[in-house]
């Protein structure tokens, strides 16, 4: 899946996953990208498979991919296509939607080629999540999120694929493949090929073209790739190591033994905040590694504390769905996807892990992580608490279930959280989820996917027959989760404090939202303001035109937030707002601003009792 940073409504936010099958042993598809002969931001692309033996064939981009559960039809990036016979003469064909072309004589048909346009410099990027997108920028950068460029013949998802890429010398491919053979080399050029065993291993592997900025550490026998694109040089692959080592390190420590890769690559696209690109931030995970945006003009604690938490989401997919999932993953349809009940367990317990390494591994204090539990439990107030996951899980790339995908990340992690004390607590601190999910990886594992509606039975015979009653309340269930009662096993309170706040966000909300049509930026109706919107005499409605004399809307917001974050106590700060149509200024100066919030505080209880050896369990276990 994928993980988003700020939650403004407009902008997108997503995660990724994925499959496997057994390979196929005749001549490869041949996909051959153009990346020197790019024209008006186009890049051309060859499909030439083994000859065909059926009257008739269909030629398919992804309408969707695994881990994004979104419909995004890659298709629609596509022109000037065209089927062509070994003399290169077109052939006739049928554009049957967005993402499919039927070629009625498939005898004749040699190749297909067509021309990919970019996502990243289209506004809005046609609602396609940006770590799952695509960049084509002549001699800079190319962003191969591979379904955007290479598509697959009817019935031959599992054949294998050689990719041909040839590739300006100044270029170099970052991604965790690691059979790159400069074939042919000109003085224009270098061609690079990759060969794949099926479909899924090529829009498993990312590939991001850039100049070279790779940084790369062991750790416990597991090399990480960095690979980074920033555009005005402000970051490069070597300032943002020692933090990803750090947490990786980490992450390895917390999990122990486990099988998982020996190669995993992170590919970060900064991107600029002055121009048209990349506005969807957050991540993207593959098997053997992940794809990253965030905004360039984020300050290096910033950009750290971000990259750790994203990129250990996207880490901690190893677990699962890339080895514990559902048949509905592992025999991913792209272009008729059946969805799974369990995003709970793919996405909430991932994420649930995200926040508990980092307490685990004393990366974080035990405030902060309540903290972070204070928040999603918030948060997960704006959506439908009744709902129960699995059946919204099952219809998520459907109304009404789609609007409560981030929630997967909110509650979804709750779920995970409340799991992991109940386990404690039957254990007597002994088992937590962490070893129930190593317990399921042990009994499927990446080529052996679980019948869906069976995944509950699974976890009641590796635990309790009491957990069935937890599972079958507020995981299918449409029962909210009582959350003080789950706090109380652990000596926890909740209870009303003061807390920082940054100026337009609070934790993951923000306290502005924009509006797609117009690109306005204005101040949300019905929420509590920090003390500084307060003193600044903001009202809900407020449409924000400048600050500080310049001028902002949701193409530069990244910057606005970036800009306040900056600002030092007791600086001027001016905003003009419209209110009714009028233009009103307020003024006041910097100040730490501050909300009152619902925070979890320890009882005071003895060393000794069973709360507190439980709660120790469950955060150091
Ligand atoms: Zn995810």
């Amino acid at each position: 899946m994928k993980k988003a940073i700020y939650t403004l409504a407009f902008i997108g936010t997503l995660y990724s996953c994925k499959t496997t099958q057994t390979p196929n042993q005749d001549e490869p598809v041949i996909a051959s990208i153009d990346l020197v002969n790019v024209e008006n931001d186009k890049v051309s692309v060859e499909i030439n498979p083994d000859k065909f033996t059926t009257a008739n064939t269909t030629f398919y981009i992804p309408k969707t991919v695994p881990g994004t559960y979104s419909t995004d039809n890659y298709g629609k990036f596509i022109e000037n296509f065209k089927a062509l016979d070994y003399n290169g003469n077109e052939l006739e064909f049928e554009k049957v939607d967005d993402n499919s072309w039927f070629v009625p004589n498939a005898k004749d048909l040699d190749k297909v080629s067509y021309q990919v346009n970019d996502t990243y410099d289209i506004e809005g990027e046609e609602g396609v999540f940006s770590p799952s997108g695509t960049n084509i920028e002549a001699g800079k950068n190319f962003m191969l999120n591979l379904h955007g460029f290479v598509g697959y013949f009817e019935n031959e998802k599992e054949e294998a694929y050689q990719l041909q890429i040839k590739r300006p010398h100044s270029l170099i491919p970052g991604t965790a493949l690691s059979k790159t053979v400069a074939a042919s080399t000109s003085m224009e050029f270098k061609e690079d090929i990759f060969s794949l065993k099926r479909y899924f291993e090529v829009i498993d592997n990312p590939i991001m073209y850039a100049t070279p900025d790779t940084t790369s550490f062991m750790v416990e026998g597991m090399e990480v790739l960095i690979n980074v694109y920033s555009p005005n040089k402000k970051y490069t692959s070597k300032s943002i190591k020692p933090g990803i080592e750090k947490m990786i390190s980490a992450q390895k420590q917390f999990l122990g033994e486990i099988d998982n890769t020996g190669k995993y690559a992170i590919l970060l696209y900064l991107s600029d905040s002055e121009t048209q690109d990349a506005r969807g931030f957050g991540a993207l995970e593959h098997h053997t590694s992940t794809v990253v945006v965030l905004p360039e003009s984020m300050q290096p604690q910033q950009l750290e504390k971000t990259m750790t938490d994203v990129v250990s989401h996207e880490f901690f997919h190893i677990l699962t769905p890339l080895n514990v999932h559902s048949k509905e993953v592992h025999y991913f349809d792209y272009n008729d996807p059946k969805m799974s009940q369990h995003l709970w367990m793919y996405e909430g317990v991932t994420e649930y892990f995200a926040n508990l390494f980092q307490i685990n591994q004393g990366l974080i204090d035990k405030q902060d992580f309540y903290g972070r539990i204070s928040d999603k439990i918030k948060t997960a107030q704006q959506f439908d608490d009744t709902m129960p996951f699995t059946e919204m899980s099952k219809n998520i790339l459907e109304e009404p279930y789609k609007d409560s995908y981030y929630n997967v990340y909110l509650k979804g992690a709750l779920i995970g959280m409340a799991l992991d004390i109940r386990l404690r607590e039957l254990s007597d601190g002994d088992m937590g989820i962490l070893d129930l999910m190593k317990a399921l990886s042990n009994k499927y594992g990446m080529d052996k996917p679980f019948n869906d509606e069976e995944l509950f039975n699974d976890i009641v015979s590796l635990t309790y027959p009491e957990i069935r009653t937890f599972l079958e309340t507020y995981i299918s269930g449409s029962t909210p989760i009582p959350y003080q009662e789950f706090f109380e096993k652990v000596g926890l309170t909740e209870s009303e404090a003061q807390v920082n706040t940054g100026y337009f966000i609070k934790g993951q909300i923000p306290y502005i939202d924009g509006d797609p049509a117009t690109k306005e930026l204005f101040f949300r109706e019905n929420i509590e303001f920090n003390s500084f919107l307060k003193k600044l005499g903001v009202k809900g409605g407020d449409i924000i035109k400048s600050v500080n004399d310049e001028e902002y809307n949701i193409q530069n917001v990244y910057n606005l937030i970036m800009t306040a974050e900056s600002w030092e106590e007791g600086e001027k700060v001016n905003f003009v707002v419209v209110r009714d149509g009028e233009e009103v200024e307020l003024g006041t100066t910097a100040s730490q601003p501050t909300d009152t919030e619902t925070t979890l505080t320890e009882e005071e209880l003895s060393e000794n009792s069973q709360e507190v050896k439980l709660r120790n369990a469950w955060l150091k276990g």
